[in-house]
């Protein structure tokens, strides 16, 4: 982008500065990713389908009073957002079986989760991002109980509310990650929330069955697209 300084050259995002101290813009690109060992490919104009997925989904969460970062869609790759600092943990959480936690519990892949489950995980590349429990973060000072707390409880009613809106739109959702961030003394719903960062399947048949929208290889567009449709109604 000409003309900003890049505050963080990331993976599948670059954050610019703004003429506001306060905002960053973030600019999705068209990158691969890989999220709880499912890979996500490249192809061209990921980004713009991502942003759309991002702003309708913020949009949404906003909608019901979750603090997040989102300020707008500036274009079709990028977005205006609140500038925070990062807690260093992202929060996955699940309501379906897979990935992972099929190979960790022996648990057959598709098995309805009677809880959520709602786990930690420092985010350290170098590490391997290890799973964390809540001591760690406040012994290791990432996050204060209070803070956890919050997060804890926005990251419950951000799960009942997507879940239920995916599903009036015919898309399961499996398991996906949230960051938050801080500014001054509040805490924010940050990052990205899209099919790169979460697992979707497709219940449109009326069944959980043979029914991934498959992100991994060239049939990733139309899935990301068939997605991006289903959240704006096309
Ligand atoms: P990675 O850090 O793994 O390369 P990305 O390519 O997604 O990942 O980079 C985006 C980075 O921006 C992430 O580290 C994320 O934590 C950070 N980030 C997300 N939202 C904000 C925000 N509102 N303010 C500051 N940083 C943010």
């Amino acid at each position: 982008m000409k003309g900003k300084s890049i505050h963080y050259d990331g993976k599948t995002k670059c954050i610019y500065n703004t003429d506001v101290e306060e905002q960053v813009i973030i600019e999705f690109k068209d990158a691969d990713s890989k999220f709880d060992g499912e890979k996500k490919a490249k192809f061209k104009n990921k980004g713009i389908l991502k942003n759309t997925i991002s702003h309708i989904l913020f949009e949404f969460l906003q909608g019901y009073n979750i603090p997040t970062h989102y300020n707008r869609k500036i274009d079709d790759k990028q977005m205006l957002v609140r500038k925070l600092k990062m807690i260093p943990i992202y929060i996955l959480i699940r309501n379906v079986a897979a990935g992972t936690l099929c190979d960790r519990f022996k648990i057959e892949k598709g098995t309805i989760l009677k809880y959520p489950i709602i786990e930690y995980y420092l985010k350290d590349d170098k590490l391997d991002n290890p799973m964390i429990l809540e001591s760690h973060a406040y012994a290791f000072e990432y996050a204060d109980p209070e803070e956890m707390k919050f997060i804890s409880r926005m990251t419950s009613k951000i799960n009942a509310v997507l879940k239920s809106f995916l599903e009036r739109r015919k898309i399961k959702l499996i398991d996906y990650k949230l960051e938050f961030g801080r500014y001054k003394n509040n805490i924010y719903l940050a990052d990205e929330i899209t099919p790169d960062t979460c697992r979707l399947w497709d219940i449109s048949n009326g069944s959980l069955n043979d029914s991934y929208f498959n992100l991994e290889n060239n049939k990733a567009e139309k899935s990301y697209q068939e997605i991006c449709d289903r959240l704006t109604g096309n």
